[in-house]
């Protein structure tokens, strides 16, 4: 399984690999949407999960989302927006563009894995 992770922050970039690599994924990472866009064209889309920030440079995590949701020629990709966004309208917008779920920062491994297995992306909890 490989997994996208896309954030402007190495440090959260880091602190979510630690996270999903025990899950089985393999981890490539991008620094703002543009960055995710062509990681993923570079990967002929083959990703299993992506973990996209709201707030960066160049493309932020919505845009992403809705380019990425607007091409039909991509696979529907499992995609979780890990934000400190908590703005209800907010949230129904990245929702209708196509998020499948939320993490609120700060957040604990055992929040973030919780959501994916919501999801259907991580089946076992190597934590328990
Ligand atoms: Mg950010």
């Amino acid at each position: 399984m490989l997994a996208l992770i896309i954030d402007d922050s190495r440090a959260m970039r880091r602190i979510l690999r630690r996270i999903i690599e025990p899950l089985g994924f393999s981890v490539i990472e991008a620094e703002h949407g543009q960055d995710g866009l062509n990681q993923l064209a570079q990967h002929s889309h083959n990703v299993d999960l992506i973990l996209v920030d709201w707030n960066m440079p160049v493309m932020d995590g919505l845009t992403f989302v809705q380019t990425l949701r607007a091409n039909k020629g991509v696979p529907r990709i499992a995609t979780v927006m890990v934000t400190t966004e908590t703005e209800p309208a907010q949230m129904a917008r990245a929702l209708m563009a196509g998020v499948d779920e939320f993490v609120m920062k700060p957040f604990t491994a055992e929040v973030l894995i919780e959501k994916l297995q919501l999801i259907g992306v991580a089946i076992g909890n190597p934590i328990c």
